[in-house]
């Protein structure tokens, strides 16, 4: 039996039958649980519930968790390096953004030739957006923006707009033939760091901007 794609699979053997009970196997975390059979339609709903909410509480802490502070500037690539965004105190110049898009792609480039390592991503960091809730952070008063040393105004997340998947030329065709994946692969192993996929994890807004430009908006 493919348990693929289902959430919850339910098992009746000959033993469930005598005690009256099925057997739950949650496709989540493997958890299994013997439920009575009487109480299945309350008992299925609340089980979806509770994988669904775990789920939730799992990836949340693993974004939370990739929310790094950056008040150093030496400190930004190396935390995006490790695929984490970064949260800086900003100055919101435009000027200071294009500076350490700039500058954190060099820095990047330069770190994955030092270290000879073609898998590291290439491109450099931008805002992704200005948190409403800044009280997740130290009071920004007295805090200066680790690019241009000016006073920062809120906490900004910076991330890069693209990971780089060290995936093999020759896979790219296979992956190709996947409707989502074909939207997803912007661009293939020509370029210039060779047998890469680049997948953008800001998938949305670039659908968004391509709807918008076959309906010659933009
Ligand atoms: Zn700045």
């Amino acid at each position: 039996m493919c348990s693929q794609g289902v959430p919850l699979r339910l098992e009746v053997g000959p033993k469930d039958l005598e005690k009256d009970t099925i057997l739950s196997v949650r496709r989540d975390n493997a958890v299994k649980a013997s439920l009575p059979a009487a109480d299945i339609t309350t008992a299925i709903p609340k089980l979806l519930e509770q994988i669904q909410q775990d789920m939730f509480n799992k990836a949340k802490a693993e974004v939370d968790g990739r929310r790094i502070v950056v008040e150093k500037w030496e400190d930004l690539v190396p935390v995006l390096d490790k695929k984490n965004t970064a949260i800086l105190p900003w100055c919101e110049e435009p000027a200071c953004e294009e500076d350490i898009k700039d500058r954190s792609n060099k820095e990047s480039l330069a770190a994955s030739k030092m270290e000879d390592d073609d898998r590291a991503p290439s491109s450099g960091a931008k805002t992704l957006c200005i948190p409403f809730d800044q009280s997740r952070w130290p009071s920004i008063e007295g805090k200066c923006c680790p690019a241009c040393g000016k006073k920062a105004k809120r906490w900004t997340m910076f991330g890069r707009s693209a990971f780089t998947f060290g995936l093999p030329a020759s896979i790219v065709p296979t992956l190709m033939t996947s409707p989502l994946l074909r939207l997803l692969i912007m661009r293939s192993s020509q370029g210039q760091r060779g047998g890469r996929a680049a997948l953008l994890y800001e998938l949305p807004r670039d659908l968004g901007r391509r709807q918008q430009a076959q309906r010659g908006e933009i």
